[in-house]
């Protein structure tokens, strides 16, 4: 027979290791389960400027994240690496089955299984994700050492790796699908004195193609329907082409389970779902802002309603 733990924590982003934190300091038999590498989203973001309280110097996402992880294992909390596969989530024991057969139970879970990069969308992207295409600047952008690279999005995420990629990219130039950034102004101001740093308004790309790497784009003017060709420059042969247009949510296994919004989990003020012990915490659940702050708050939140829950068990 299996262990029951008080609590499984599915993922390991800021709002999983905030849970873990949580839940560990306060006695919960506590698991986390994390399919890849700590930080979700974080993981792969460069700068960290509007953490509360972090002021360390080029904090990047990764830092910031081992300490999280080591944070929660101070307090005891168990882990494993695994890609869960299926969920039975009612009833007073949930079961969580990993992508060999493993079998993980608790009396209540908290999903904060984050999002992932949107796809561009434009015809043959999958061919090229990863020679040419990436959703990742921290990850990629040594790559395109002196190349030039295009950014689609206009969001805070796009704007910022934009600015990171100036770094190592010879240009780099944003495609935005309006004339107007959603990106915070403050980060517009930076990104506006950016010597290396260009913006092609009303754009989208709609094809994408090379031999084995990324060599030429079509992109489209939405204002007036003319099509453009963008070819790399002869001597590179190739140009890097990032996607940070928002998110979509890793919900696919609870579908049909649990109520949802456009795919995100809906929880009350307290991160309670609507079913009984299941609860949701950071950008995987409906919320008006997903930052790395509000994802930790939810996972604090979460775990102590767990906390409430199992005494109210006993
Ligand atoms: P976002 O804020 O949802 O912005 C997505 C951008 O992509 C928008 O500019 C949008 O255009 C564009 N877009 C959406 N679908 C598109 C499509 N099919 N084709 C072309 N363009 C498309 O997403 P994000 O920038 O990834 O940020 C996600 C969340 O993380 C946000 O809550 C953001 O505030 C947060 N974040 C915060 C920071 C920070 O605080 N420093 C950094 C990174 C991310 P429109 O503007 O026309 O809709």
């Amino acid at each position: 027979m299996s262990k029951v733990y008080d609590v499984i924590i599915l993922g390991a982003g800021p709002a999983g290791l905030a849970a873990g934190l949580y839940a560990g300091r306060s006695r919960l038999d506590t698991l986390i389960i994390e399919k890849g590498q700590d930080g979700g989203q974080i993981a792969i973001t460069n700068e960290i400027e509007n953490y509360p309280g972090q002021v360390l110097e080029g904090e990047s996402g990764p830092t910031l994240i081992a300490r999280m992880t080591e944070q929660a294992k101070k307090f005891g909390v168990e882990r494993v690496r695994d890609s869960i596969k299926s969920v039975e989530l009612e009833g007073p024991v949930k079961k969580l089955v990993g992508a060999k057969g493993e079998e993980y139970l608790a009396k209540a879970v908290i999903i904060a299984t984050g999002a992932f990069p949107r796809p561009i969308g434009c015809e043959n992207e999958g061919k090229y994700v990863g020679k040419g295409i990436s959703f990742c600047a921290t990850c990629d952008a040594a790559f395109f050492e002196d190349f030039e690279v295009y950014v689609v999005g206009g969001g805070d995420a796009a704007v910022e790796e934009a600015m990171y990629l100036t770094k190592f990219a010879r240009k780099v130039t944003v495609i935005h699908r309006r004339d107007e950034l959603r990106a915070a102004k403050s980060i517009q101001e930076k990104a506006f004195k950016n010597p290396k740093l260009f913006f092609m308004w009303d754009t989208v790309v709609e094809k994408v193609d090379g031999d084995e790497i990324l060599s030429t784009m079509v992109v489209k003017n939405v204002k007036t329907g003319e099509l453009t060709t963008i070819n790399a420059d002869e001597e590179d042969g190739m140009f890097g082409l990032f996607g940070f247009i928002g998110l979509l949510p890793n919900t696919a296994l609870f579908e049909g389970m649990l109520d949802m919004d456009r795919g995100y989990i809906k929880t009350d003020a307290d991160m309670h779902t609507n079913i009984e012990g299941v609860y949701a915490a950071g950008d995987v659940r409906v919320k008006s802002l997903r930052q790395v702050v509000t994802a930790a708050a939810d996972g604090a939140i979460a775990a102590m309603q767990v906390e409430h829950y199992i005494s109210n068990l006993k």
